[in-house]
């Protein structure tokens, strides 16, 4: 007890204790030299000897990182560091490691991967994007060779049968989404042979924070073609003849708009005196809000373009035309009605599934990343996981000046260029940090204006950007960069190659200049880290102001009246905890959106298992024919006696199949409605909408399984045996004649949970001090 009171003094609050295993780390240090002496043959050898004991004692732990050190240093030349051996043993533990930019988390996840699979766990490396998974994968492969495991990579382009070699290995490298997209697309197996990934092991999960925090409930989704889909009337004639202010009203930021009491009037007046808010009227209500949505919040141009007869969405963040991506729940269709263009086939969300859910999935959870610490809560609460702050190797001499805060934007976006010409001209490598894709555009084009010629990233191509950014250190190289551009590769001093270290060093190393806070200060943290790697010399400073969005957002109540300089810098201590404060609100609200969308996904993800673990009895045993056996016992037997026992038990199979996935995508379509209805409908009436939400979603979940099973025997009494065998098609047995799969990132409205939560920003604002 008292030990353990003590060792929390000393350790940072919230993180586990890195004496044992820096302990472990020094005993693989002992046996260093004699693990040296080993031929290859003898190492793999000894490292397959540690198979039969589990790699669970302290001492089977040391010979382990002895082992995984010596063949790092021998296949890739780099012998992992006491720290990185730390690293390791946290991963192993089933822990989140906390180790700085450039500190080698590929190479600590590479041994902890080995080791997890000599568990004889199969382990999943999860990164960000593709780009990552593939370098990491083959960067690491002489070294899992070696090591005696075997390694392979998915990505984007992958076929399904290189899918399922690479998953077949021990370790498989693969970003988040197509984890998440195989998962989807198994779910549409009528074939045990169809399915790609096995059982989930581990997940070993690079950049944890980003993955389990920032994109825990970002929807991968999986939608399917649908010939003979239902044509939901279009309201956009409607939408259009209404006025704005009067019968709607939108936001301050024109992210969501609102029927008004007499627009809601209006509407009923139109469609003939109907209830606009009745529970029997929801699809009209959804309908009608979607139709306003298109009509007044999106623009033509701006927010999409119509190419070839057909709506082509602008991505915000990325500035470019998203490929097949198509807004959610009916908005593409409003959009359609909206430009008068023929509605595009009809295509029906089949099923998603968020990160979280996906990572929730593996029974051991470990991951890497610089900033963890920050969201020390939230790893507990969603994926009881807990951190080890893993020291750097060498102590960070980084000079990380105070804020610069300027009263208006204007002031402050002179001052970055002033900043940013001072070092570029004593040849100081410079990487300035912007909010989004447009100020990167913006900072670029005042820096040209300026005579300076920036390099600009952001985020389009993660493979092209990494050779850029590996550059950003080289001497007077200058760099404009959102936040996650170029992740995953660190930024070498004096370039890729290191040629001209010493001269970058004299001049101070890597500056970073952010141009204003993110709405989380690990964000800010994760740029600034990208200076001052692994002992380097450099500096960051974030320039901000009071015209910052954030500012305004989050804490528009607030007002500065003191002094500013000629410069407009103000230097009054008050008005830095504004910027502050404002980052702590945008937390908190980022934070009860997470919270709030997991309690919906959650019932979700329970009534989703039931299903599945239904549809796997199906797939995998009997339970379809004998459903089809017992229930319609006549039918049966005779279809037996036309067409053979094997192909009514495939046929019952598929039949049964498709009656669960057709209930199970129409309750997904059912709840979104009820969401986003439930939502409208309580607003302004103090109903708990996630209680209304749960009383009409848990008794239509209960309905499910009854459902599909008497949908089937109803199908399978239809059935008839000729000539060429069991004909399904005849009993409306239809795959989806294409599939695709997307990530929802960019909903231009944020979603539902974001729109609730504005408010809450309000609220939380006036709590203060
Ligand atoms: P992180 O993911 O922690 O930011 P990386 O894994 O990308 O860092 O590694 C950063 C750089 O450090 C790489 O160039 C890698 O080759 C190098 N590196 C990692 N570990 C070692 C080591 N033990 N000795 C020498 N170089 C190392
Ligand atoms: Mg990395």
């Amino acid at each position: 007890m008292l030990r353990d009171r003590l060792r929390r003094l000393v350790q940072r609050p919230g993180s586990a204790d890195t004496a044992p295993l820096s302990a472990v780390a020094a005993a693989a240090g002992r046996r260093e030299d004699a693990v040296r002496d080993l031929a290859d043959d003898e190492l793999s050898a000894a490292v397959a000897g540690l198979r039969a004991g589990g790699l669970t004692s302290d001492d089977d732990l040391a010979e382990f990182c002895a082992l995984g050190r010596e063949a790092a240093r021998r296949t890739l030349g780099e012998r992992p560091f006491d720290v990185q051996l730390v690293g390791v043993l946290a991963l192993l533990s089933g822990r989140v490691a906390e180790m700085a930019t450039g500190e080698g988390k590929t190479l600590a996840g590479a041994v902890a991967a080995a080791g997890h699979a000599l568990r004889g766990r199969r382990v999943h490396v999860l990164s960000v994007n593709d780009y990552l998974a593939r370098r990491d994968a083959e960067w690491m492969a002489p070294l899992h060779a070696l090591l005696g495991v075997t390694s392979g990579w998915v990505g984007q382009e992958s076929t399904p049968d290189e899918r399922r070699a690479a998953y077949a290995a021990d370790i498989t490298y693969a970003p988040v989404s197509e984890v998440g997209f195989d998962l989807l697309r198994d779910r549409l197996a009528v074939e045990p042979d169809a399915v790609v990934l096995p059982e989930p092991g581990i997940a070993l999960i690079d950049e944890a924070d980003s993955v389990l925090v920032d994109e825990a409930m970002v929807p991968l989704v999986l939608a399917g073609s649908v010939a003979d889909a239902e044509p939901v009337p279009a309201y956009a004639d409607l939408a259009r003849r209404l006025r704005p202010g009067r019968d709607y009203a939108t936001d301050e930021d024109a992210r969501n708009v609102q029927l008004t009491p007499a627009g809601a009037r209006a509407v009923e007046a139109a469609l003939g005196g109907i209830d606009l808010y009745a529970v029997e009227n929801l699809d009209t209500l959804t309908a009608v809000n979607l139709a306003l949505h298109a009509e007044v919040l999106l623009h033509r141009d701006v927010d999409y373009i119509v190419r070839d007869g057909a709506v082509k969405l602008i991505s915000e963040s990325r500035g470019r035309v998203a490929l097949l991506q198509r807004w959610p729940d009916g908005l593409h269709a409003a959009v359609e009605a909206k430009e008068a263009l023929t509605a595009s086939p009809g295509g029906e969300i089949l099923d998603s599934v968020t990160v979280q859910e996906l990572i929730g999935r593996y029974p051991v959870r470990c991951g890497m990343t610089g900033t963890a610490m920050a969201v020390a809560g939230q790893l507990r609460e969603f994926y009881g996981l807990e951190i080890v702050v893993v020291p750097p190797n060498r102590p960070c001499v980084r000079e990380d000046e105070p804020d610069r805060l300027y009263a208006t934007a204007d002031d402050r976006d002179v001052a970055v260029i002033e900043t940013i010409a001072a070092a570029h001209a004593a040849g100081r490598p410079v990487l300035a940090g912007t909010l989004d894709v447009a100020a990167s555009e913006r900072l670029a084009r005042r820096l040209r204006r300026a005579g300076l010629e920036p390099v600009v990233l952001n985020a389009k191509n993660d493979a092209g950007e990494a050779a850029v950014i590996a550059d950003a250190g080289a001497y007077g190289a200058l760099t404009v960069s959102t936040q996650i551009a170029g992740r995953g590769t660190d930024i070498r001093l004096g370039g890729a190659d290191g040629a001209d270290r010493d001269r970058v060093a004299a001049a101070g190393g890597l500056l970073v200049i952010g141009t204003g806070h993110y709405h989380s200060s690990r964000l800010d943290d994760q740029l600034r880290g990208r200076a001052g790697r692994q002992g380097d010399p450099g500096g960051s400073v974030f320039l901000t102001s009071l015209q910052d969005d954030l500012v305004t957002r989050y804490a528009p109540d607030e007002t500065y009246k003191g002094e500013t300089g000629d410069d407009g810098l103000i230097t009054d201590k008050g008005a830095h905890w504004i910027t502050g404060h404002a980052q702590r609100v945008a937390e908190g609200v980022d934070l009860e959106i997470h919270r709030n969308t997991w309690r919906y996904n959650h019932l979700i993800g329970l009534q989703r298992a039931e299903v599945l673990a239904e549809r796997d009895r199906v797939l995998r045993g009997d339970a379809g024919d004998s459903l089809l056996r017992t229930r319609a016992a006549d039918h049966h037997a005779s279809l037996v006696d036309a067409a053979g026992a094997a192909a009514v038990a495939a046929a019952a199979r598929t039949l049964v199949l498709y009656h669960l996935d057709r209930v199970w995508s129409d309750h997904l379509a059912f709840l979104a409605e009820l969401r986003e209805g439930i939502h409208l409908r309580s607003l302004g009436r103090g109903l708990d909408p996630l209680v209304e939400f749960n009383r009409e979603a848990v008794p239509a979940g209960k309905r499910l399984l009854p459902t599909a099973r008497d949908n089937a025997v109803a199908a399978f009494t239809t059935l008839t045996a000729g000539p060429d065998g069991i004909d399904l098609a005849a009993a409306g047995v239809q795959r989806p004649s294409a599939t695709w799969t997307y990530i929802v990132h960019d909903n231009p409205f944020g979603t539902l949970d974001e729109r609730a939560f504005r408010g809450l920003v309000t609220l939380l604002s006036r709590k203060r001090r």
